[in-house]
Formats: C-alpha cells, structure tokens, sequence
C-alpha cells in the first residue's frame, strides 16, 4: 500500500542519520514523498505511467554513489528519491496484482516494466496491497522510524502506521465503501476520483 511506501522512502532518508544528520530531516520527507508519489498515477494509467522498476533502480545507484561521495542536500535528497522511487516500483512486483479484488482475480499484472516492455507478474509475498502482512511490511519500516524521528517527523509516521491499520481494516470492503462514497459525489467533483476506480464511477 501506498504508506507502506512511504515509510520504506522515509527509512532510505533515514540512512542519512548516521552520515549527514544536518540533512536527516529533508531527506526523510523528501523519501516519504517519493516513495508513495508514484502512485498518484492512480490518475493514470495505474502501475505504469509513474512506476518505472528498471530505470529508477538503475538512476538510483550513481545517484547514490554521488551522494557518498559528495553529500550535499542536493545530492542526498536527490539519491533518497531516486532509492525510494526504485524500492516502491519494484516492490509492487511483490504485491497481490492490479486489481480491485486481488484476493478474488487474481491478477496478472503487478507492475509494468517498461525497459521490458510488459507488465510483471506479481510475486504475492504480500498477498494484497492492504493486506495484514503489508501491515506488518509497515510496521518494520514504521518502528524503528518512531525510535529515530522527533517532533512533526515522527508524528507523520505515527499518522501513516494508524491510516495503514485503518486501511487494513476496511481493504476488504473498500469497494463497497467507494461506491457509496461515489454515490454520494456531486457529477462534476467526480474527475476526483482517481482512475483505477473508473469501473465504480461507470456503474453508477
Ligand atoms: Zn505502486
């Protein structure tokens, strides 16, 4: 899920704690940004349009290396974004698939690849996004975060671990909760809604 994301994007800022602590605090955000930006392509063609596994892994390692070498805030947030953008497009390869029922369709698309030219297949380590076991993905980035972080920081991952027990909660009912919400959004604030739940927005 998309906060699990973010709080793995934070973790990779978070590495910065132990070399250039001065800029512990913009890397972490700008990591938590970036692991779940991705997935405002939502609004897109979800999975594809914003994710790209090769190309931001392979972007991500000199981008790294230039950041050890030469730490600058430029540098470092640059080389966190690029690891978050990377972690989150390949680890939705890890997922239950595209889908608003993955438990049910068993999807075949997790992530498209497009150095590859085609979707890959999801792994299913995590059987669903939302499922109890991101939630757990969630809280081994989320834990050790709390014990690092301070202040509005830590607050943040406090809020994200608590909307992702939430979002564990309801995953399963989401589209029946997205249809009422839906039933319930005036015509013309219905370009909200992003894309992926188009099949909810025609069937009304
Ligand atoms: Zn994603």
């Amino acid at each position: 899920m998309a906060t699990t994301h973010a709080l793995y994007g934070m973790a990779a800022g978070a590495v910065t704690l132990a070399t250039v602590p001065e800029y512990a605090p913009v890397a972490m955000l700008v990591g938590y940004v970036a692991g779940f930006l991705p997935d405002l392509d939502a609004y897109a063609e979800h999975r594809r349009t914003l994710h790209f596994p090769v190309y931001f892994s392979v972007l991500a390692v000199p981008a790294t290396l230039l950041a050890a070498l030469w730490p600058t805030l430029a540098s470092v947030s640059l080389a966190t974004a690029l690891v978050a953008l990377a972690a989150h497009s390949v680890m939705d390869a890890g997922g239950g698939g595209l889908s608003l029922r993955p438990w049910v369709e068993q999807p075949d698309r997790a992530v498209y690849s497009h150095y590859h030219g085609r979707w890959v297949a999801p792994r299913r380590f995590v059987a669903y996004d939302g499922a109890p076991s991101d939630l757990v993905l969630a809280l081994a980035a989320g834990l050790p975060l709390l014990a690092v972080t301070a202040g509005s920081v830590r607050l943040l991952v406090v809020a994200t671990l608590v909307f992702s027990g939430v979002y564990v909660l309801v995953r399963k009912r989401l589209v029946e909760i997205v249809t009422v919400a839906i039933r319930y959004t005036p015509r013309r604030l219905l370009v909200l809604v992003p894309r992926r739940f188009d099949e909810l927005v025609d069937g009304e």
